[in-house]
């Protein structure tokens, strides 16, 4: 096993041209197998080989540390060490460094990726793996199929030193977030923005300005973080989604994310960071 640490190094690849040992991230059905007593386990060859668990689809992901970093997934029938135990990813949050979370980032939506798109949706016949991408293809029509990502906008609209939250209704508890959507086929970020925050509490915006993204792989959305003014209108959560939102003064703010599991927490943060400065 090699150790976790803030130090972790990951490069993204497609194909390992590396000689070192590999190391394997291994996971089923979007959890990953990890150890009953610490948060994450990153293994060598030597740590599976005499186990009993049994694999398929391992795949090539970058180098992690200089090591060529492999995803393993474990078969529907395998057994699981009696020390090793399956973590969703999101329990993982917070728990990691940034740095292996991105990792299981990857792993997860390429995972994903690789099991939905065995089959040609032209054609139907089973496709192959590209020789030199990241692609799935099939010669009926050459079209290579990379892994999807789906761009969401996630915005902190504001009010002097007041915050637009919104409560989801499948939010647990009395937790409030900011606003996000995705991106409609066609759509700008921009448009995307005006559109989703009418829709969803009938206000208007003014001076976007970008913030930051995140991968966010549940299951494969890059969420790309802004800041907004308000410009007009009265809040109306829509109902279907939002089932409650309201301006908050930022020092007398609900439950909202941390800024070291989400952007949605970074843009919350930033923002309380320069109206006291
Ligand atoms: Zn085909």
């Amino acid at each position: 096993m090699i150790p976790i640490d803030n130090n972790l190094i990951f490069t993204p690849e497609n194909i390992n041209n590396s000689e070192e040992s590999k190391v394997i991230i291994c996971l089923k059905d979007q959890e990953f197998l990890t150890s009953k007593t610490s948060n994450f386990l990153i293994f060598e060859d030597d740590d599976l080989k005499w186990s009993e668990m049994e694999f398929i689809n391992q795949q090539f992901i970058g180098y992690l540390n200089n090591k060529p970093c492999f995803i393993s997934e474990l078969t529907n029938g395998s057994k699981v060490d009696d020390n090793l135990i399956l973590t969703p990813l999101r329990n993982l949050l917070g728990r990691i460094p940034d740095s292996l979370f991105t990792v299981c980032a990857r792993s997860l939506q390429l995972s994903e990726w690789k099991r939905n798109n065995q089959f040609c949706g032209t054609c139907g016949s089973k496709m192959t793996s590209h020789e030199t991408e990241r692609a799935m293809f099939c010669k009926c029509n050459n079209l290579l199929i990379y892994p999807r990502i789906s761009p969401c906008i996630i915005v902190l609209v504001t009010k002097g030193e007041e915050l637009l939250l919104a409560h989801n209704k499948n939010f647990p508890g009395p937790f409030y977030s900011t606003l996000a959507g995705f991106i409609e086929a066609g759509e700008s970020a921009e448009s995307a923005i005006h559109r989703e925050i009418y829709e969803e509490v009938k206000v208007k915006v003014k001076n976007i300005k970008y913030f930051g993204s995140q991968s966010w792989p549940f299951p494969s959305q890059l969420m790309l973080g802004f800041h907004a003014e308000y410009l007009e209108g009265e809040i109306v959560p829509d109902g279907e989604e939002i089932d409650s939102a309201d301006w908050f003064h930022y020092q007398k703010l609900p439950q909202v994310p941390t800024g070291n599991i989400s952007i949605s927490g970074q843009l919350i943060e930033s923002y309380i960071e320069d109206i006291k400065s």
